[in-house]
């Protein structure tokens, strides 16, 4: 069985030499343990900062050691109660075709309610990020102006859609043709900006705004950030979720930028974290499946197929290449 392993640290934009694809053994489960095979890997923007030799939410990985991800796999042994051959669970493993894991540490996801693979999306920790960030941090009230960055990608869109359906207006920002049609002709966003076909941001974003902006889903940071804070109302409440546009800097290019206007707007800036919702998890996977089959709460998925490619799938995400959630689809059940 295969697994893929840290070689090196990246500069700046990681390669495909900073990865080592090594064949190991099948582990075999002890007491209480499962032996998963995966069928799909997630692959996420903060595996970035795991890559790096820094402290931070999520611990540095080893160099030569091999990385964790979202899997949803099959249990193919269980020496543990809660689990038998054939279940279908979900937890945070390796990048790898086998692994073991504590049962403890895994959640059944039930194939019946719908595609196993929403799990690691729409269904999973992306999904509930996009949930509590708006819902608890960014917090829309009906006729307000909400703008959402990277708003076609897995946290984005779910975030676009609550505030939707809040009774918000919702703004996005994205970085193709094809992304803001979905979001303006299928999610139900109000506008959407192509932000790499456009030369005046600030002016963008005061034509999609008129009335300025209430809350900021920035999971971006960078010039869409910049473009967005000069229009913040009174009140106005910025949910810091994600900084993508500098997870490959070298240095960052500047400090946070016109915090003058915080002044004038008394505007909230607050950063959150998905982990830190734990215990209201299975409230957020209700409410976003009954959205889901109400018709209200759309998702898609980027399927890179062949583990091999797990670096590729990674790698894509700081292009946009993923429209909603990027995802690599590793064997069938
Ligand atoms: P996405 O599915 O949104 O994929 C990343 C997207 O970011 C790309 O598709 C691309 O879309 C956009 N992007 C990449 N580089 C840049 C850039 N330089 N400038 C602007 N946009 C860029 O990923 P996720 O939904 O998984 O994550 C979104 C954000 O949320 C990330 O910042 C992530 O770190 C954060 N996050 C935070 C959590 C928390 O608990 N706070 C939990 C989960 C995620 P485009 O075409 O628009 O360029």
């Amino acid at each position: 069985t295969r697994q893929w392993r840290l070689a090196s640290r990246p500069t700046g934009e990681p390669t495909r030499e900073n990865f080592d694809l090594v064949t190991v053994d099948r582990p075999e489960p002890g007491p209480g343990e499962v032996l998963v095979k995966t069928l799909y890997q997630s692959v996420d923007p903060y595996m970035r900062g795991r890559m790096r030799d820094e402290e931070s939410y999520a611990e540095p990985w080893d160099v030569g050691d091999p990385m964790q991800a979202g899997i949803v796999g099959e249990v193919v042994a269980s020496e543990a109660d809660a689990f038998g051959e054939g279940d279908v669970v979900t937890g945070n493993l390796l990048w790898a075709e086998h692994a073991v894991a504590d049962a403890d540490e895994l959640r059944p996801v039930n194939p019946e309610l719908g595609p196993v693979s929403t799990a690691l999306g729409v269904l999973g920790m992306p999904g509930i990020t996009g949930y509590f960030g708006m819902l608890d941090v960014a917090d829309p009230s009906p006729g307000e102006t909400v703008v959402v960055s990277a708003a076609a990608g897995a946290v984005g869109s779910v975030a676009g859609q609550i505030a939707r359906l809040s009774g918000a207006r919702v703004v996005g920002t994205a970085g193709s043709e094809e992304k803001i049609e979905w979001l303006t002709d299928d999610l139900g966003f109000d506008a959407a900006i192509n932000y790499k076909e456009t030369d005046d941001l600030e002016a963008a974003m005061e034509e999609a705004c008129p009335d300025g902006v209430d809350a900021y889903f920035d999971n971006v940071g960078g010039p869409i950030t910049d473009a967005v804070w000069p229009l913040l109302n009174v009140d106005a409440r910025v949910a810091v979720c994600g900084q993508i546009s500098l997870y490959n800097a070298t240095e960052v290019p500047t400090g946070p930028r016109k915090l003058s206007k915080l002044i004038e707007s008394r505007a909230t800036v607050e950063g959150f974290l998905v982990g830190d919702y734990q215990h209201r998890w299975n409230e957020a996977l209700e409410s976003l499946s009954e959205f889901i089959q109400q018709g209200d709460l759309h998702y898609r998925e980027n399927v890179v197929e062949g583990f091999e490619n797990a670096p590729e799938a990674f790698f894509g995400l700081f292009e946009g290449e993923n429209i909603g959630k990027q995802l690599v689809k590793v064997a069938e059940r």
